[in-house]
């Protein structure tokens, strides 16, 4: 069962969805989460217009277990089940009534490979909407291209299975951010979260909380390719996330010999390097002004 918790405004308004824990072992949104509705709770915040609904662990029994995931990926296949099997599609049936009720989705997350925080967009038609809210939310770093790789992985794949939190929202006509704020156990992650949930109550005028000039120019990168690992095999180096990869570089090997290569030159994004065999491995990118 989710817990969410929602503060409204007698003023209609923007409605904001803020969600954490989507992944089970990504403490940041949690513990942001947490120390945002103490701000609400002690009369510090106070809604002006609007509604703000925050999930503060949409995964508890991973969160509970410090795990992604208990029976799969709760960030893929989002759709409701008239008959779920799976611990992540009874979270499902819960949390696809309040994506599909928000104006605003904010959804916190953190990475394995160390490195800066950035948020993804959808895509390009979503550039002139969501680019200036992530830029609202104090990041100066978008990534974006993820469905246009998914669709280019050569992978067949369930049709659904790229819908995350985001593209579900987005298909009810929501602006919607994923937020990467920083290592898993990166310290700086949590003052990142909440530095963007702060960022959306003033962005989406639903709360006035003072906040940090937001950066003038934002980093922008575009996904170009998604690798699966398919079977068993290894990284070629120690990748970190946003590392320069060269035009033929080996990337990474599998046990049975076969290379897999740089097709361009550009930056690896979130390598995984102790994947399970059939999951995302890493992402090929290249930034663009
Ligand atoms: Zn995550």
């Amino acid at each position: 069962m989710l817990n969410p918790v929602t503060f409204s405004s007698t003023k209609l308004g923007t409605r904001l969805l803020v969600l954490g824990g989507v992944h089970g072992n990504e403490i940041c949104g949690p513990a942001a989460i947490e120390q945002i509705l103490a701000r609400f709770n002690s009369g510090e915040i106070k809604m002006e217009t609007g509604r703000v609904t925050f999930v503060p662990v949409c995964n508890p029994r991973a969160y509970a277990e410090n795990k992604r995931f208990i029976d799969r990926n709760l960030n893929r296949a989002m759709a409701k089940r008239a008959v779920p099997k799976m611990y992540e599609e009874f979270l499902m049936n819960e949390l696809t009534p309040l994506l599909e009720d928000c104006d605003v989705l904010l959804d916190i997350h953190s990475y394995r490979a160390g490195g800066p925080a950035f948020a993804f967009r959808g895509d390009d038609h979503l550039r002139d909407r969501e680019e200036p809210f992530i830029a609202a939310l104090g990041l100066d770093h978008v990534i974006y291209g993820w469905s246009e790789a998914y669709a280019a992985s050569g992978v067949k794949i369930d049709p659904i299975e790229s819908v995350g939190t985001t593209e579900y929202a987005r298909q009810n006509g929501a602006i919607a951010t994923t937020v990467e704020c920083g290592q898993h156990l990166d310290a700086s992650a949590v003052p990142v979260a909440i530095r963007a949930i702060e960022g959306a109550l003033n962005q989406c005028g639903l709360a006035k909380v003072p906040v940090p000039a937001a950066h003038k120019t934002m980093r922008r990168t575009r996904i170009k390719q998604l690798v699966y690992k398919q079977r068993h095999g290894q990284f070629a180096q120690a990748w970190k996330h946003l590392d320069e990869i060269a035009k033929d570089t080996i990337v990474a090997s599998f046990d049975d010999g076969e290379q897999i290569k740089a097709p361009f030159s550009g930056r690896i994004v979130l390598p995984h390097a102790d994947c399970p065999v059939g999951q995302e491995w890493f992402y090929l990118g290249v930034d663009e002004t």
